[in-house]
């Protein structure tokens, strides 16, 4: 009996090939692909925040292989991943300083902080701040 292999056609040549894991390319543009791959790394390594038609030109890579790298999350670009940690809980986000959950948690929390200072203001005693002067009219 045939061992039945999955094949495929490689994405990038045409060629049919037998299937190993998930990659979509023949082993030959595979190895092309991260050749490709570690110069566009390279590249962008020296010059970070180049844009994908320049990392293209000085890399020879075509861009729409950069912008499969970019699907991939192998690269990553500004524009469709510009997040940073939340500073409160540290869930990614894009805008300001915390997600909204903490913002809506943080305005609660300090709404209660000025209602808690009400309160103690209301609750402590008073005295006059100068003294009264003695004696005189
Ligand atoms: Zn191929
Ligand atoms: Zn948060």
């Amino acid at each position: 009996m045939i061992e039945l292999k999955e094949l495929a056609y490689c994405s990038r040549c045409g060629k049919l090939f037998v299937k190993t894991g998930n990659s979509t390319l023949c082993p030959d543009c595979q190895k092309i692909e991260d050749e490709e791959f570690s110069k566009v790394e390279a590249y962008l390594w020296e010059h970070p925040n180049s844009s994908i038609s320049e990392v293209s030109e000085k890399t020879d890579v075509k861009e729409k292989i950069i912008l499969k790298f970019i699907r991939e999350g192998r690269i990553v670009n500004k524009s469709s991943t510009s997040t940073y940690p939340c500073k409160r809980c540290g869930k990614p986000i894009t805008h300001g300083e915390y997600c909204d959950e903490c913002l809506a948690e943080l305005r609660k929390e300090s709404l209660r902080a000025k209602k808690e200072l009400m309160d103690k203001v209301k609750r402590d005693r008073m005295y006059i701040k100068y003294e009264k002067k003695k004696g005189k009219k």
